[in-house]
């Protein structure tokens, strides 16, 4: 049990849920810890092998059954994905868009052909998947994309171009959503194919352990079975978003947890005016704030897991979730930051690190903004922005 966990919501789970998370915590313990400052720094992550030890271990479309995947309950999906977090978002996003994005769009929209030729490899982590949504123009608002699919004979032919895309730059398949005369499509493609070409984003100074890409379709020739048969409109790629995000209410649990514990740590060993830093009031006062929204955040991802698992989830509660745990997480690896003093910028500590990388999982999968927007839709029956 963390020392975070002061209500015992530890209680709450059940065996099997506390067994995934310790056998998830100590990968990341083994091969995660030890290397991550260094992937961030250099910009690089061992993705492929990474992928592959997940997929042994079945985290990469956990949640999905059949076709190799786990099967396992929503709870402990997010429980893997808090226990990824805790590393590295980066880390946990390579799993998250894997297996909630573009497992999840073949799984749910795809042809059995499709099923069978992706999903065992990727849930091995043979082949790694990505997902194109966004692109340059065209970020909160997917319903205007530029990307189009047009009819030629039997193929299809895709022109445009996707942005900020995780793990383009090592993936093999990319489920591509484009727009045709009759509404938006998902593809599956294969990035071998002539007229795809794919460039890594260098130089963010967030999310460094991740590999984000831009895709280029240039008129790129599909086969009429690469269409993914299921998604009819863009209902279908908004159901992989709320798959992906019910992990990210989870995940910024956690970088926020290893903020908290690394704060926690150094605040009782950290001296001046010859006492602790844990013992002055002020020091307290941030601790004790930052414990109990990380509770409430944890009470919070709980209730959605379980109402994920009863099939009642609905997108705009995930919307909650996420808009708050990912504030709540940013807020807390801010405020652990001050605690550390000049230590707290270091790249020796993961303080900073958590702090940058929350800044992408605060935009991507629906910005604080957007989600403010789909309650705001909610809570008034108006919609403002769409
Ligand atoms: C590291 C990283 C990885 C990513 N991975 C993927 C991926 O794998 N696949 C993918 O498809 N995309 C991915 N994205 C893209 C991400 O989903 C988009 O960045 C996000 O949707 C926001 O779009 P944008 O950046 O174009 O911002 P914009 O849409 O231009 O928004 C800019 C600002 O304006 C605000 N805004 C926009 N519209 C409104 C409105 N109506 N009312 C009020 N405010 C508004 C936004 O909230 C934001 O603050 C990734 C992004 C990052 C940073």
């Amino acid at each position: 049990m963390t020392p975070v966990d002061l209500l015992d919501l530890d209680s709450l789970l059940d065996d099997e849920e506390r067994q995934i998370r310790s056998v998830v915590r100590r990968l990341v313990d083994d091969r995660v810890r030890p290397h991550v400052a260094d992937w961030y720094e250099r910009g690089q992550v061992p993705a492929r092998e990474l992928a592959r030890e997940f997929g042994r271990l079945g985290l990469l479309g956990m949640h999905l059954t059949g076709y190799g995947c786990a099967g396992s309950t929503a709870v402990a999906y997010g429980l893997a994905c808090l226990e990824l977090e805790a590393g590295d978002s980066g880390v946990r996003s390579l799993v998250s868009v894997q297996g909630s994005l573009a497992m999840y769009a073949i799984w749910r929209y795809g042809s059995e052909e499709q099923k069978q030729r992706w999903l065992p490899a990727m849930a091995t982590g043979e082949a790694i998947g990505c997902f194109g949504l966004t692109e340059p123009d065209h970020g909160s608002d997917p319903a205007s994309m530029a990307t189009r699919a047009r009819r030629d004979g039997d193929d299809w032919l895709l022109h445009g171009g996707k942005m900020w895309i995780t793990n383009a730059p090592v993936a093999d398949v990319a489920v591509i959503w484009a727009r045709a005369e009759e509404g938006v499509h998902g593809f599956a493609v294969p990035l071998d194919t002539p007229g795809v070409s794919v460039r890594e984003i260098r130089r963010k100074m967030s999310l460094r352990a991740s590999l984000t890409g831009e895709i280029a379709l240039d008129d790129v020739r599909l086969p009429a079975d690469a269409l993914l048969p299921g998604a009819a409109g863009l209902k279908a790629p908004l159901s992989c978003l709320t798959e992906a995000r019910h992990g990210i209410v989870w995940g910024a649990l956690g970088a926020a947890r290893d903020c908290l514990e690394t704060t926690l740590a150094y605040a009782g060993t950290r001296t001046q005016f010859g006492r602790p830093l844990a013992g002055f009031q002020l020091t307290q006062a941030k601790l004790a704030d930052m414990a109990v929204e990380w509770q409430k955040g944890f009470l919070l991802a709980l209730h959605l897991g379980r109402l994920a698992d009863a099939g009642r989830l609905r997108p705009e509660q995930v919307s909650v979730g996420k808009l708050n745990n990912v504030r709540e997480a940013l807020a807390i690896a801010r405020q652990c930051r001050t605690i550390l003093g000049a230590n707290g910028v270091s790249g020796e500590y993961p303080i900073m690190r958590h702090a940058n990388n929350l800044e992408s999982v605060l935009t991507y999968e629906g910005t604080s903004e957007i989600h403010q927007l789909v309650i705001g839709q909610r809570l008034t029956g108006l919609s403002a922005f769409a």
